[in-house]
């Protein structure tokens, strides 16, 4: 029998109050039930919210290093069971195993750095305009934190959310995507291991329109961080606002890679094939258009396609698969209606442009890595996210104007140029509009310690990671001492 899985509200594991489930399968093998969930509704949002204003007062108090102390702890109980934490990942969304350990690893990293950040949290003194005056702004916590999470990063994504709103003083009500309840119960069971007092993390599980929706637009919740897709995080924030929450959002994407003539063709290589095809494609921040400089077009595009041919498909628990299946069917079928799209818009099918015939493949949301050649910078399959192991070449005459290409979608998350002209290199940091930008190096690749997030349509302006996040999840208190013994008006008395 599957395995039973429980929603944890105010420090208990419980059914959702309709008694209601959803099953979740491996993507690699749909006869295997990973487990059996709860289909929560708002009245299931209702106690976590209530358990989560609850804890909020011992937990604020709680001093931050100490909650510091709790999270490094968190990262070491992870360490411990990375491995057994990285299978469960690949049996649920179906990315390989070397990938799977990653997502886990970024989780520890994030873990230890919120714990040292217990004992910074740093905020300002700065001098006061008036005598006998003290000036300070320190950061304090907000409140109840509602967490919306999508599957493609299970393990990374909450924890980068998770563990700066905990440090901050916040208490949680987190909503896991449908297609990785599994892995984010792991986290859940982790934190509570390390000692995060009850009610201090509440999980509800259940489908984004039910769940998700109560937890945005409830009055007790103070903000919402929400990785996932741009229709859904406008909606979000459409909602968030009639209570004036403040709001995350990391959304999609449309990054690319340019390869310039002097570039080193090999490393260039390696990297597309890793950003378009790592995660199968399934990234925010997946390499999905290539722009080659013309010089270099014919040749590279030849030694692309040879390699894409040779890449393995498969279970990610077998030793030697490249590249998994998509996480589920409706992701393989937007994956095949983009490339029937790429058609009819006139690209050229270099590689790939079919569900793989292998029987050994037949059980699975499998997709041939796919490559377009001959891609206009306005056809949909360069400008819309298709988050599926597709891409599209595009051909350009400059460094100017694959720039221009690159910067031509309403989305701008990661971007990636490949180059030895450091010049060049210069001018495209300075004019490629992106969150991010990698020189000589793939599109994917964010470390934990830096800030991540993206501009235009991939966000509104926030960033996780790092000490950028610790900006969102704090609130500034601004604080003014008189010890003058008299009454001291600002721009009045001084002037
Ligand atoms: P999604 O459909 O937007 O779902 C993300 C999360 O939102 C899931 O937990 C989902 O629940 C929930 N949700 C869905 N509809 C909702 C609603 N009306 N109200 C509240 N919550 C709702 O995205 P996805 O397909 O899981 O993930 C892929 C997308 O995420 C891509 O666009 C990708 O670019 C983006 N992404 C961005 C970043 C970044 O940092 N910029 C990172 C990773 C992924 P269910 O699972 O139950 O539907
Ligand atoms: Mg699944």
């Amino acid at each position: 029998m599957a395995k039973k899985f429980q929603n944890f509200i105010n420090g208990k594991w419980v059914d959702a109050k309709s008694g209601k489930t959803f099953e979740n399968r491996n993507p690699a093998n749909w006869d295997e039930i990973v487990g059996t969930f709860p289909k929560s509704g708002k009245e299931d949002v209702e106690e976590a919210v209530k358990a989560a204003r609850n804890a909020f007062d011992s937990w604020r108090l709680m001093p931050a290093p100490k909650r510091g102390d709790i999270l490094r702890k968190v990262g070491d109980i992870m360490v411990a069971r990375k491995e057994e934490l990285a299978r469960q990942m690949t049996r649920e969304m179906g990315k390989v195993l070397a990938e799977t350990r990653g997502d886990v690893q970024e989780g520890i990293d994030t873990a230890y750095y919120a714990g040292t950040e217990g004992r910074r949290l740093f905020g300002h003194t700065v001098p006061s305009e008036l005598p006998n005056k003290y000036n300070m702004a320190m950061r304090v916590p907000i409140g109840v934190a509602g967490i919306v999470t999508p599957w493609n990063f299970p393990m990374a994504i909450p924890t980068w959310k998770i563990f700066p709103a905990l440090l901050c003083g916040n208490t949680i009500v987190f909503k896991p995507a449908s297609d990785t309840p599994a892995t984010a119960t792991s986290l859940v069971e982790i934190l509570l291991e390390a000692g995060v007092p009850e009610g201090v993390v509440n999980i509800v599980h259940g489908g984004g329109g039910e769940v998700g929706m109560a937890i945005v637009s409830h009055p007790e919740v103070d903000l919402i961080s929400f990785t996932g897709s741009t229709g859904v995080g406008i909606k979000i924030s459409e909602v968030a606002s009639q209570t004036l929450k403040r709001v995350s959002l990391e959304l999609g994407g449309k990054n690319a890679q340019i390869v310039m003539p002097d570039a080193d063709m090999d490393l260039a290589l390696e990297g597309v094939l890793w950003g378009a095809f790592g995660t199968t494609g399934q990234r925010c921040t997946a390499t999905s258009r290539l722009i080659l400089h013309e010089k270099i077009h014919d040749d590279f595009l030849k030694m692309l396609v040879d390699r894409v041919e040779k890449l393995k498909l498969g279970d990610g628990l077998q030793p030697g698969v490249d590249v998994g299946p998509c996480v589920n069917e409706g992701q393989q079928k937007t994956t095949q209606s983009y490339v029937e799209i790429g058609l009819q818009q006139g690209a050229t099918l270099a590689a790939g442009g079919e569900i793989p015939s292998d029987p050994n493949l037949k059980k699975g949301w499998f997709y041939k890595p796919t490559v377009f050649s001959g891609v206009k910078p306005d056809h949909r399959i360069a400008k819309e996210e298709i988050f599926g192991p597709v891409l599209s070449v595009i051909k350009t005459k400059s460094l100017d104007e694959g720039i221009q290409i690159l910067n031509d979608t309403i989305y701008g998350l990661s971007s990636s140029v490949y180059t030895k002209d450091v010049n060049g290199a210069f001018r495209a940091i300075r004019d490629i509009k992106a969150g991010i930008t990698y020189i000589n190096a793939p599109t994917i690749g964010a470390e934990a310690h830096m800030p991540f997030g993206g501009v235009k349509q991939t966000g509104n302006g926030h960033r996780e990671g790092g000490w950028a996040v610790y900006d969102f999840f704090s609130e500034w208190k601004t604080v003014y001492i008189d010890y003058s013994g008299g009454l001291q008006r600002a721009q009045i008395d001084n002037y």
